[in-house]
């Protein structure tokens, strides 16, 4: 059978993985790299200015160890090296104040007597968020559908802390995590805690991608340009750019789902409805060596998770200190750090890199027939993948790359 993946990202390079063993298949990428948010600097993408030993991800970082349980899978198939890397906390307010996690005051405070301080100011956020943790326990997933976070979040510190540990996961900007869907963002609070274990990919994230191509049988098409997509009785027809028509059995959308009604020539008015209030939001990240952004707070220990509210009760972005998540030698004495919407604070001759990624935006609307893509998927030779149809995580889009392939008979892991 011949198959068409469109979309070069984790979902596509999954399904694409999984579907080459038994079919004949072809990636069609629109970008000239392969990988999605999966950005690799001195991986799949060049970085002159940085030492060349090092890799640092500047898009996709860390994974749960132990809720990413197909993604684990995957990894042990391609025999890529795991490890577990420290993750902490910190949140910074536009007065000075600022509030460390648990695993910033064990590995961030210098003395006792520090610590005592810092586990003191902790102790009412935690109080507020244990209490928001039992609530959401006490209800069932199901009451979570078509509702947003604001349902179950409101504006203490302890909640905002939690918003924007959401605007770092799902790279939304702050201002629209109230309307962001409860049912994507409740499991992942749950389950992101203190005890949460984090590891990182050795060598870089795109290591994965370059094993799935090592063992890859079929084709890859980069920098390509579809025109439109026809389905027909026998199957589907692509159009592309400077080329003739191509003909495939089967078509894999593993595109953000705001693509699928553009790309689409036919559209069923079923297809319409699920796909339409999908949009596509765009971010850039940064990777810099400024830690100046930390001096305002008298703070010397740097966290993957450090966040930053940057008008009063108004926007906000991150700050991932970068040396323990990418596994650079401590030997180098270097502090690389990935940032979003904190432009106005790093000097532009600190930025190693920037790179600009387009995600779905994720609101209540949006997901609404998230299911029902899920339950029809194949309909019209057409199936689905992507993050945004499980947890909008790497967890997420290796999901649907599996459940693309069984569908059509491929590999199981
Ligand atoms: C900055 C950032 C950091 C992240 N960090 C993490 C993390 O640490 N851990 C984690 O679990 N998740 C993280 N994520 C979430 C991440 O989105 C998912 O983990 C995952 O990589 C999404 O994969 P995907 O294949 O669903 O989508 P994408 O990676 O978006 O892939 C879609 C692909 O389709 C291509 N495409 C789009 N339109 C067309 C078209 N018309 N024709 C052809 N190709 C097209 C795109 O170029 C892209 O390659 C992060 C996301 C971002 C943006």
């Amino acid at each position: 059978m011949r198959v068409a993946i469109v979309g070069g990202g984790a979902a596509g390079m999954t399904a694409a993985h999984l579907l080459d063993k038994v079919h004949d298949v072809s990636v069609f990428e629109k970008e000239p790299v392969l990988g999605g948010n999966i950005r690799t600097l001195n991986k799949n993408i060049p970085c002159d200015s940085l030492n060349q030993r090092i890799t640092l991800d500047n898009g996709v970082i860390e994974f749960q160890r132990d809720y990413f349980t197909n993604f684990h899978k995957l990894m042990a198939d391609l025999q890529i090296q795991l490890v577990e890397t420290p993750v902490s906390s910190e949140l910074f307010l536009p007065d000075g104040h600022y509030y460390k996690s648990t695993g910033a005051i064990r590995y961030g405070c210098k003395t006792k007597w520090e610590q005592i301080i810092e586990m003191l100011k902790q102790t009412p956020i935690m109080f507020s968020y244990l209490c928001f943790l039992a609530r959401i326990s006490l209800a069932s997933q199901d009451s979570f559908r078509h509702r947003p976070v604001s349902d179950y979040l409101g504006n203490n510190i302890s909640a905002r802390w939690l918003k924007m540990l959401l605007m770092y996961a799902y790279s939304m900007p702050y201002n629209t995590i109230d309307n962001f869907p409860a049912e994507i963002a409740l499991p992942l609070l749950s389950h992101s805690g203190m005890l949460t274990q984090w590891d990182r990919i050795v060598g870089g994230v795109y290591s994965y991608i370059e094993k799935i191509l090592s063992r890859f049988r079929g084709t890859i098409h980069c920098d390509t340009r579809i025109t439109g997509i026809t389905r027909e009785s026998t199957g589907v027809q692509i159009s592309l750019v400077n080329t003739d028509p191509q003909h495939f059995d089967k078509l894999v959308f593993a595109t953000t789902p705001d693509q699928v009604l553009r790309l689409l020539k036919d559209p069923s008015e079923n297809e319409i409805r699920r796909f339409q209030a999908w949009k596509m939001n765009t971010i850039d990240t940064l990777i810099h060596t400024d830690t100046s952004i930390y001096k305002h707070f008298g703070v010397s220990y740097f966290c993957e998770f450090d966040l930053f509210q940057t008008k009063e009760l108004g926007d906000s972005g991150y700050n991932a200190y970068l040396d323990r998540l990418c596994g650079v030698d401590p030997q180098l004495d270097t502090h690389f750090s990935l940032a979003y919407n904190l432009e106005q604070q790093i000097a532009p001759e600190k930025v190693i890199d920037r790179q600009h990624h387009a995600t779905p935006a994720y609101n209540v609307e949006a997901i609404r027939y998230r299911q029902e893509v899920l339950e029809t998927n194949g309909e019209n030779h057409t199936y689905h993948a992507g993050a945004y149809l499980f947890d909008g995580l790497h967890e997420g889009a290796v999901s649907s790359g599996f459940v693309v392939s069984d569908l059509l008979g491929g590999l199981r892991l």
